[in-house]
């Protein structure tokens, strides 16, 4: 079974003026598509194909010869868990045990926003900023390129993708006010609740 590209969440226009259709139109039907395609190509005939994406991440997270079909493979869950991070009307402050635990683990909203942003600024060249769960702890990170939190053992629950390609036509090269707007107009925080409750489910 190849996998398939998921249709976005939302209509491509939802988010304006906060993130453009025409953004969309290349995130996600070039991009998003191409990591797609490409994992296909490389996994097809092979064992991996029969592995869910999570599996073939983690298993080939630690693999150098294995490097491409990771990157492909984490492009993919990447962008699919993206999208969901996002919402018409979204942003501003969470409410409900996520709000409480990101009180009770990072300090509060704002230091957590102050964390978020300088984690997606300071990402040198392409990547990702995450909260995380780690050990049931809140955490925000930073991964370069691909880098997946799933590869080390960490639980996303919220993720910008920092790439050019996620903001350039709509911020140029003004990456801290696309992450800027992303918090205040876009973050999609009851998705972020859900994975919490996941994990707890699972935990439990
Ligand atoms: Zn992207």
């Amino acid at each position: 079974m190849a996998f398939e590209l998921p249709p976005l969440p939302f209509a491509k226009d939802a988010l304006e003026p906060h993130m453009s259709a025409k953004t969309l139109e290349f995130h996600h039907g070039k991009h998003h598509a191409a990591y797609v395609k490409t994992l296909n190509e490389l996994i097809e005939g092979s064992p991996l194909e029969k592995k869910s994406l999570d599996d073939i991440i983690v298993e080939t997270a630690k693999d150098q010869t294995k490097a491409t079909i990771f990157n492909n493979a984490a492009q993919v869950w990447n962008h699919t868990f993206f999208w969901n991070c996002l919402r018409k009307g979204g942003g501003g402050q969470p409410k409900g045990d996520i709000a409480k635990k990101i009180n009770a683990d990072l300090g509060g909203y704002d230091k957590f926003a102050e964390e978020f942003k300088k984690a997606g600024d300071t990402q040198f060249g392409s990547g990702w900023a995450w909260l995380v769960l780690d050990k049931d702890k809140l955490k925000v990170i930073k991964t370069p390129n691909a880098g997946n939190p799933l590869a080390q053992g960490q639980v996303a629950l919220l993720t910008i993708d920092v790439w050019e390609h996620a903001y350039y036509l709509d911020f140029q090269n003004k990456r801290p006010d696309f992450i800027k707007t992303f918090l205040e107009h876009l973050v999609n925080w009851d998705y972020a609740q859900r994975n919490l409750e996941a994990r707890h489910a699972l935990a439990h």
